[in-house]
């Protein structure tokens, strides 16, 4: 068993993925936590607070904690948190201290956390793990909209040299750490994203539909994710304008806060003439995104970069072919051809051809379907966490000098 010091400076767990900063990396946190949970591991997951509301400490479940630390007004963007993080360090060292809690090692989720997570370990002589979840520089390669600053990248090179493991969820992300961070490839460890296999699953569509209150009119396109320029929602919109099937666009994700992109992205269905079959849909909470796949006909990641992209997986889980940017991590879940497309030109008139194929040919969307849940299979969390895991028991043992396999140390340490 292991005490672990989780920290996810920028975003909590208890906020609800699609709004804002909270997407792929709290969804990813929520489930690892519960997997070790079940190992009997102990995570405190620092976060930086963002309501007066919430309790200093929220149990997850009896092995995991949400520990809120006060660092700077509650409304803050991203952009901003980093001005805060000496603040945030103190107060982990505070709770620490004042507490007494003990702990093995830390897992640092985002360049922002990792910052905290090397000065942590430098205090407490503990191994330290970095998930960086997006590179600056992977985001900036691929063209990024909004250019990553000079100093994130600073950042994440510094706190990278110093990090005794980083995991990271695809190939590529592991090439961008080898070639362009000069990262040590035995520092390196590619554990790919997880889904849960239960909980996304084919349904039958016509059911899910009427569970949603939607018709059985024009086949559903969908887009699931947070509202950012990054997202290619713009290239999605401009993609199916050029569309001779018919179509609805639901795009599911965001808040009354992403108002002011939504209203953007709706002036541009309007101005393409589409604005009608274009619906924009708060939010969904996790556990009833599987009805939103099964009710559509095609999911569509258009994104620039994505250093993973849970979506895919998820849609997939569902029987739904994926249309996808050929980009990031999703060359390693989506098979070209296979269980959906990969598309290598981030313009619209590929995703239309691919849409316009799948959209007219019922059967092919089935065949892809079906091949695709059965590709998802190999990824499940508690793979994930088994691996994970690993990693733990390497580190601990090596910090405490004891260079013995993981379960001669589980043995040692019970
Ligand atoms: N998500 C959700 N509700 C929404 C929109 C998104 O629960 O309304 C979840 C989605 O199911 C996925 C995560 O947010 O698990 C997004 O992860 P992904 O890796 O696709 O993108 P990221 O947010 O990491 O860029």
């Amino acid at each position: 068993m292991c005490n672990i010091a989780v920290i996810s400076v920028h975003t909590s767990p208890l906020a609800r993925p699609g709004t804002r900063d909270s997407g792929g990396l709290n969804v990813y946190i929520g489930e690892l936590s519960r997997e070790l949970g079940r190992r009997y591991h102990r995570m405190d997951i620092f976060t930086r607070r963002s309501d007066a509301a919430t309790p200093e400490i929220v149990d997850v479940d009896a092995n995991t904690r949400i520990i809120s630390v006060t660092a700077g007004p509650y409304d803050l963007d991203k952009e901003q948190v980093r001005l805060y993080l000496p603040e945030f360090l103190r107060g982990v060292i505070a709770f620490q201290e004042r507490t007494a809690a003990r702990y093995d090692l830390i897992h640092s989720h985002y360049w922002l956390s990792a910052w905290v997570g090397q000065a942590l370990k430098r205090r407490w002589q503990t191994p330290h793990v970095i998930m960086f979840h997006t590179l600056g520089e992977a985001k900036n390669r691929a063209g990024a909209v909004e250019p990553e600053p000079a100093y994130r990248i600073e950042a994440e090179r510094e706190v990278a040299r110093d990090a005794d493991r980083i995991v990271c969820a695809s190939e590529g992300e592991r090439e961008v750490l080898e070639r362009l961070y000069c990262v040590p490839p035995e520092r390196i460890a590619v554990i790919p994203c997880g889904v849960d296999l239960e909980r996304f699953a084919p349904l039958d569509p016509a059911a899910a539909r009427s569970e949603l209150g939607l018709d059985n009119g024009a086949p559903i396109v969908l887009f699931v994710g947070r509202i950012e320029p990054l997202k290619g929602i713009d290239m999605l919109l401009q993609a199916v304008a050029r569309l001779e099937t018919r179509f609805r666009l639901m795009i599911v994700g965001g808040d009354e806060k992403d108002s002011g992109r939504r209203a953007g992205l709706a002036a541009l269905a309007r101005e393409l003439e589409i604005g009608e079959r274009v619906e924009f849909v708060d939010a969904v909470p996790h556990d009833q995104l599987p009805l939103y796949y099964n009710a559509a006909a095609v999911c569509v990641i258009p994104s620039h970069y994505e250093s993973f992209g849970l979506v895919a997986l998820e849609a997939m889980a569902c029987g739904v072919p994926v249309v996808a940017s050929d980009v990031g991590g999703l060359r390693d879940t989506v098979r070209d051809g296979q269980t959906g497309y990969l598309v290598p030109w981030s313009c619209p008139e590929p995703f239309a051809e691919r849409l316009e194929l799948l959209l007219g040919n019922q059967e092919l969307r089935g065949s892809l379907g079906l091949l695709a849940r059965s590709a998802v299979e190999r990824f499940r969390w508690s793979e994930v966490a088994g691996r994970v895991e690993d990693i733990y028991h390497e580190l601990v043992s090596r910090y405490r000098g004891v260079t013995v396999g993981s379960h001669a140390y589980e043995d040692s340490a019970s």
